[in-house]
């Protein structure tokens, strides 16, 4: 099936612009359930995906790894790695662990990205379309009017997939999936991430600064080696440059301390990981 995108009204469009017809996708690939699910869901509409390019932090879990491999499988698709300047390890020394006001790690990810796009296509000719995997629960974040507007941006999970803008408004959100729908279709598809999702509501970089208390638990209490890598890797960070920006601006090696400490007290690891340990112990 050819998917109505690429009619005749959008092929004059585009060429008034000046552009060559199709326009090009470019698919932002986390791996997670989210990006996972819109990836298959293009597929299905008959989309021909241009570049699915994976921001590799080496942050993330192993698990992650393997969920990648299998996509490639199931897509028939080559999953493209864009990495960091540097490793991020080394970042981390010069910047410290990323916060919500210093998000290197973002800016890093978007060059990157931006770097590749440049490098691989000629923006005075191909159209250049991003797509995005935000669910129906993430319409908040779908804050990109301007790029909306000109139609560089769509959202395949919530049905956005005009690159005519005044088509939009005949747009329907029926389809649109919610993160729930996402994890189910991904699940129906085989998809399991080694349990990831049965651990953790999201996935994301093994040490990010910004996760939940609940889910550092269960990163102490399941993943000890991501953990110790995690300790490792702050310790490295420089004394005047050091700056904790974990829950509450406590570093990692309080929070170490502190489960650690609850450990030797309480009984059996399942049993730990539904208590709230930060709060048992403050
Ligand atoms: S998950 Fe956290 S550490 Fe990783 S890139 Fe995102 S904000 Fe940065």
């Amino acid at each position: 099936m050819l998917h109505p995108m690429f009619d005749n009204k959008t092929a004059r469009w585009l060429k008034d612009q000046g552009y060559r017809f199709p326009p090009r996708l470019v698919v932002s690939l986390s791996g997670g359930k989210d990006s996972t699910a819109m990836v298959h869901r293009l597929l299905s509409w008959g989309f021909p995906i241009d570049a699915l390019l994976f921001f590799d932090t080496g942050w993330e879990f192993p698990e992650m790894y393997e969920h990648l491999e299998l996509m490639e499988k199931k897509t028939g698709l080559k999953i493209t790695t864009v990495t960091p300047r540097k490793p991020f390890n080394e970042l981390l020394k010069r910047y410290r662990w990323p916060d919500g006001q210093r998000r290197w790690c973002s800016r890093e990810k978007i060059d990157a990205i931006t770097k590749w796009i440049n490098q691989n296509f000629n923006k005075k000719e191909d159209y250049i379309i991003h797509c995005v995997g935000f669910a129906l629960d993430e319409l908040h974040r779908t804050d990109t009017k301007e790029q909306l507007k000109k139609g560089q941006v769509m959202y395949p999970l919530l049905n956005d997939f005009c690159c005519d803008p005044s088509a939009a408004k005949h747009m329907t959100m029926d389809d649109s999936m919610t993160e729930s729908d996402a994890l189910q279709y991904c699940h129906d598809l085989g998809y399991t991430w080694g349990g990831l999702y049965e651990r953790f509501s999201r996935v994301s970089c093994y040490c990010c600064p910004l996760k939940r208390k609940r889910d550092l638990r269960t990163i102490y209490w399941y993943y000890p080696d991501l953990w110790e890598r995690a300790l490792e890797m702050e310790r490295s960070i420089p004394e005047s440059n050091k700056y904790v920006t974990f829950i509450g601006r406590e570093s990692l090696q309080d929070i170490d301390a502190r489960l650690s400490k609850v450990g030797e007290h309480l009984g059996t690891v399942e049993s730990l990981v539904q208590l709230d340990l930060f709060s048992a112990v403050a």
